[in-house]
């Protein structure tokens, strides 16, 4: 099950970085690294992590920095991993959206049990989302969905922004709460970014893109799924 899972770890210190690959590759993760803040970012941008380790201390740009732009891009959780011992540090590294902390030294088995942790879906959510009448079917642990009968897999946001239609059966989600709830409170996410996630569910799961059927935008307000 690890397999699927991808770490991206940004710590420039490269024999840290060295043991947290070789301990999480051991654990069946597939892991990436980025010794700077920009490069994580760009790692960000071209694929998906289920978690990112993050150290604080980088040479370009501070990690805070790093968080509140990834949280703009990624939806991974943020486990920050750093020397920096103080309080203040571990609460704004919190409250900028790191999902957990942990304290350089740190040992192998908790910082494992922590990414457990923070891989965990944070709710029961129904796993099937589908309209039979209209073949569409998304199951939304594997982020696939079956569009008349073709499988295509979904990005982690877009079984997000799916699943978030689905839980709201059928009423309209305003914009605001799409951002709130996939990019985070305090983002830096707007309207086109909601727009641009909308598009790509669409290209997905429409089979007619210009005559959208099941992701309705309603002008000026949200979006909602229609599934009768
Ligand atoms: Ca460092």
């Amino acid at each position: 099950m690890n397999k699927d899972t991808k770490i991206l770890v940004v710590e420039d210190e490269e024999q840290l970085s060295r043991m947290l690959r070789s301990i999480l590759t051991q654990s069946g993760y597939t892991v990436s690294s980025a010794k700077t803040g920009l490069a994580a970012l760009e790692h960000l941008v071209r694929e998906e992590f289920g978690v990112i380790l993050l150290d604080l201390g980088l040479p370009d740009v501070d990690g805070k920095e790093v968080i509140t732009q990834a949280r703009a891009i990624s939806a991974a959780p943020i486990l920050v991993i750093s020397a920096r011992e103080s309080e203040n540090e571990k609460i704004a590294a919190l409250d900028l959206g790191a999902n957990d902390y942990v304290a350089k030294p740190f040992d192998a088995g908790e910082l494992l049990a922590r990414i457990r942790v923070a891989l965990r879906p944070p709710r029961a959510a129904p796993s099937q989302i589908s309209s039979p009448r209209r073949g569409l079917e998304i199951d939304v642990a594997s982020r696939r969905a079956i569009v008349d009968g073709q499988s295509v897999r979904l990005s982690r946001k877009e079984t997000e922004l799916v699943q978030l239609l689905a839980d709201a059966k059928g009423a309209i989600v305003s914009h605001d709460k799409i951002i709130e709830a996939i990019w985070g409170r305090g983002s830096d996410a707007d309207l086109m970014n909601v727009r641009v996630l909308a598009w790509q569910l669409r290209r997905k799961i429409e089979p007619d893109i210009s005559a959208p059927r099941f992701l309705i935008a309603e002008s000026g307000e949200g979006y909602r799924l229609n599934l009768e």
